[in-house]
């Protein structure tokens, strides 16, 4: 169970480092977390990268603007729950995708 939430804090972590620009998507990586989930995460995090005019807006509840790493943190404090259950519903689809194609 604590090896569960360390990694749901994971997820929520890489999510708001890739939203607010602190890390590219594409310099995100793990060696732990399915292929999938990686994607999931990547795709989630470009989702709610809303640059507007060199400002970050959230698009979740849209307050702002904010600097990356006041982004970063309005992520993970207010919408830590919501980060980690984009990025389940995003790999969800995204394993479905998979199997279609192989079936
Ligand atoms: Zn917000």
């Amino acid at each position: 169970m604590a090896r569960r939430g360390l990694f749901r804090w994971k997820i929520a972590d890489y999510v708001a480092r890739i939203a607010s620009g602190i890390m590219g998507p594409e310099e995100f990586d793990s060696k732990v977390l399915a292929r999938h989930v990686v994607d999931a995460i990547r795709h989630v995090g470009m989702q709610l990268r809303d640059e507007r005019n060199g400002v970050l807006v959230c698009p979740i509840c849209g307050r702002g603007p904010f600097t990356k790493r006041g982004y970063f943190l309005h992520l993970t404090r207010t919408h830590y729950s919501q980060l980690i259950d984009l990025v389940e519903v995003e790999a969800d689809r995204i394993a479905g995708v998979a199997k279609n194609v192989v079936s």
